[in-house]
């Protein structure tokens, strides 16, 4: 993180958009954004890290690990332009959470309700894999974010297994109490955590094509948790 530490959510979005902390991730998004898809061959991607998204005084947040390479990493927004995407913003709209049932691009309308969508690690990684070393380096600006949302912050919906171990350390570092040894990841877990103020944590497998392929993660079993998590944070 940069040596000031950001105060507001723009801020933080600001700072964390200019983070070349990872050589590896920092070569591999610039490279993705040069080289591109065939299929996104006119585009400008966004090629840098990739803020969250969503209000500033958001009572739910959305976490998963990183964005992709040719959706985040193309159009500068979580979760946008790729098929994981589509499955979560439908089924947001579906819960009364977004606006409209799809995200498409920075400027499309889209808006999340009392909602934010954020991740701990914002590079897209080859492979969608990050090293230990890259998640504990990026993990200070997902810990500040939380700490900026905390007065208003009552549940996280966590997407699949590797995210959720990566959000372990760093809600501790923004300030709730994480048991030790740590709680294992499952889909309909939900994990309450003290505080300064009280954090439910739910789990939800990830919206990754494999996932919803397969009939792992159905559209309502998706909407299950995230009707659940929104009715504990007040929003339903
Ligand atoms: Fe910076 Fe995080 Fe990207 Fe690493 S992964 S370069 S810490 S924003």
């Amino acid at each position: 993180m940069t040596t000031r530490r950001p105060t507001t959510l723009a801020e933080l979005d600001a700072a964390v958009s200019e983070c070349r902390a990872c050589p590896r991730l920092v070569a591999w998004r610039e490279e993705v954004a040069e080289v591109k898809r065939a299929a996104f061959a006119g585009q400008k991607y966004w090629g840098r890290p990739v803020p969250g998204f969503g209000p500033a005084d958001a009572a739910m947040a959305i976490v998963g690990l990183a964005p992709s390479a040719h959706g985040g990493n193309r159009t500068g927004r979580m979760f946008t332009g790729d098929p994981s995407g589509d499955v979560l913003f439908r089924a947001l709209f579906d819960v009364g959470l977004a606006s409209q049932p799809t995200s498409t691009r920075i400027g499309d309308g889209l808006e999340l309700r009392g909602t934010r969508m954020a991740a701990p690690v914002r590079c897209a990684p080859p492979e969608n894999k990050p090293t230990p070393a890259e998640r504990d380096t990026c993990r200070p600006w997902l810990a500040r974010e939380l700490e900026l949302l905390r007065p208003t912050l009552r549940t996280i919906v966590v997407l699949g297994g590797f995210g959720w171990q990566a959000l372990m350390p760093v809600l501790a570092t923004a300030g709730w109490a994480v048991p030790s040894p740590r709680p294992k990841f499952g889909h309909g877990v939900e994990l309450v955590l003290e505080g300064t103020s009280e954090l439910r944590v739910f789990g939800c497998y990830h919206v990754s094509p494999r996932n919803v392929s397969t009939g792992v993660l159905t559209p309502l079993m998706l909407r299950e948790v995230l009707t659940a998590a929104a009715r504990s944070a007040g929003l339903n």
